[in-house]
């Protein structure tokens, strides 16, 4: 049975599924989720609570127990967690660092997908994430996996993170999301593309020609699947 109106969005990180799967919620009308400001959210809520986030008993609770109301309007995605607005402080280099080990914790990943599926269930919604394909919303009407070279994946996260692309920034991203790439990888698959998902590679692609790329390939599905 397919999930009507869900669009399922995942790939690895400056892969530019953020920008491209907000963009598309906004254009086609949908609601919008970040799975990945979740986990995000359980690894510095977490860490507020001066729990250590390899203490993975801890983590789980924390992610069971806590307030989290996520938000579904792509042009207002204030996060906040047990009352704390969290919007800026989950974007940092240090959560970033950390995230692995909470998004490696099977608790956690549990509680998430729970929470997630609970989200999506209402429909009309673009939900973005690597596992979002596969384990979340695996009937989800459009499915895509959006991939980029590494060399254009580092270069689009260090123009967000940093003021300036110089060799000493690009390799400071290179540490923080490569890396974080191969510790997830360990729990989900989010480099090759599971049957049934259609795979777009933005490496050549700007936001507007990814968004555009994407929107075909919803009109594709629509025809294929029209009585
Ligand atoms: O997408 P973003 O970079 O904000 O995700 C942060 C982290 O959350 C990822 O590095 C990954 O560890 C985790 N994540 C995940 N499953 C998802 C979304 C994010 O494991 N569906």
């Amino acid at each position: 049975m397919t999930l009507r109106g869900v669009i399922a969005i995942d790939g690895p990180s400056g892969s530019g599924k953020s920008s491209v799967s907000k963009a598309i919620a906004r254009e086609l009308g949908m609601r919008y989720l970040d799975t990945g400001a979740m986990y995000r959210a359980v690894a510095y809520g977490a860490a507020l609570e001066g729990i250590d986030v390899e203490d993975t008993a801890a983590v789980e609770r924390f992610s069971r127990e806590m307030d989290l109301p996520m938000p579904t309007d792509p042009d207002d995605q204030r996060i906040v967690v047990n009352g704390t607005d969290v919007t800026d402080a989950i974007r940092t280099s240090a959560v970033s660092l950390i995230v692995s080990a909470v998004a490696t914790n099977l608790g956690v990943r549990r509680e998430l997908v729970r929470r997630q599926q609970q989200i999506i269930a209402g429909g009309e919604i673009v939900l973005e994430g690597r596992d979002t394909t596969t384990v979340v919303a695996p009937d989800a009407e459009v499915r895509i996996l959006i991939t980029a070279h590494p060399e254009a994946r580092v270069a689009r996260r260090t123009a967000e993170l940093h003021d300036e692309v110089t060799s000493a920034t690009m390799s400071q991203t290179v540490t923080e999301i490569v890396d974080r790439d191969a510790k997830d990888a360990t729990v989900t698959n989010f480099h090759t593309a599971a049957d049934g998902v259609v795979t777009l590679d933005t490496s050549h692609l700007d936001l507007a020609g990814s968004i555009d790329a994407v929107l075909q390939i919803i009109a594709d599905s629509d025809r294929e699947q029209a009585p």
